[in-house]
């Protein structure tokens, strides 16, 4: 599989507004910085599609974009922002709880971690809800390009233990050298066409 088309649809603060529904969704989630618009700009090979180093307080929204006039992929709003205050979580938490509970065509999420960092509550947090909803997920360890190969399994035995998963189903991924990009789109492959 390629991405031989990538457009952005819309943003929006409220799922309930989204009036592309239809087609099959793929969403994004992970803490801010963690590597999204990196991702998903590599995906689709197009340098600004998603922009990157977003800055903390800014509103956050549902970013939807159209890849191969097939899916969309929605990027869903980064949390653990340290700065944000209680009120600001709880919105995030709520506007979350709305997507995943109205998103009736949301096939897979892409779970994204730092794969220098153990996971952090939040990461843990995200997991339990998607398991608790029985939505089907992958996790994905960005910036590999940041530790060599033969390193990579002691970094990831600690993101398995945190989010339950096995190394092998992790893929690894960087933006900067292209890592993972087609154990990526065989996985949206998959996904789509399973
Ligand atoms: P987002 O907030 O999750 O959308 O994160 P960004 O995509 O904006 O990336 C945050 C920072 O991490 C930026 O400075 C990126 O250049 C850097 N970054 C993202 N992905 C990679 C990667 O795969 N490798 C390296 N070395 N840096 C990355």
């Amino acid at each position: 599989m390629e991405i031989k088309s990538a457009d952005f649809v819309t943003s929006m603060a409220d799922y309930g507004d989204f009036t592309g529904k239809g087609l099959p969704q793929i969403a994004v989630a992970g803490k801010s910085n963690v590597g999204k618009s990196t991702l998903i700009n590599k995906l689709c090979r197009r340098n600004k599609l998603a922009r990157t180093s977003s800055t903390p307080g800014k509103t956050r929204l549902l970013n939807v974009f159209l890849l191969n006039e097939e899916f969309h992929l929605v990027d869903l709003p980064g949390y653990g922002f340290a700065k944000v205050d209680k009120k600001e979580k709880q919105r995030w938490g709520q506007m979350m709880q709305d997507y995943f509970t109205k998103a009736d065509e949301l096939l897979h999420v892409l779970c994204l971690v730092d794969i220098r960092h153990e996971p952090t509550e939040d990461d843990k947090q995200m997991n339990r809800f998607l398991r608790e909803m029985d939505i089907p997920f992958s996790v994905i360890a960005t910036k590999a390009d940041k530790i060599s190969r033969g390193a990579r399994s002691k970094y990831l035995a600690p993101i398995c233990r945190a989010l339950s998963v096995q190394p092998w189903e992790i893929i690894c991924f960087s933006g900067e050298d292209g890592t993972g990009r087609e154990d990526l789109l065989n996985l949206i492959d998959k996904v789509l066409h399973a």
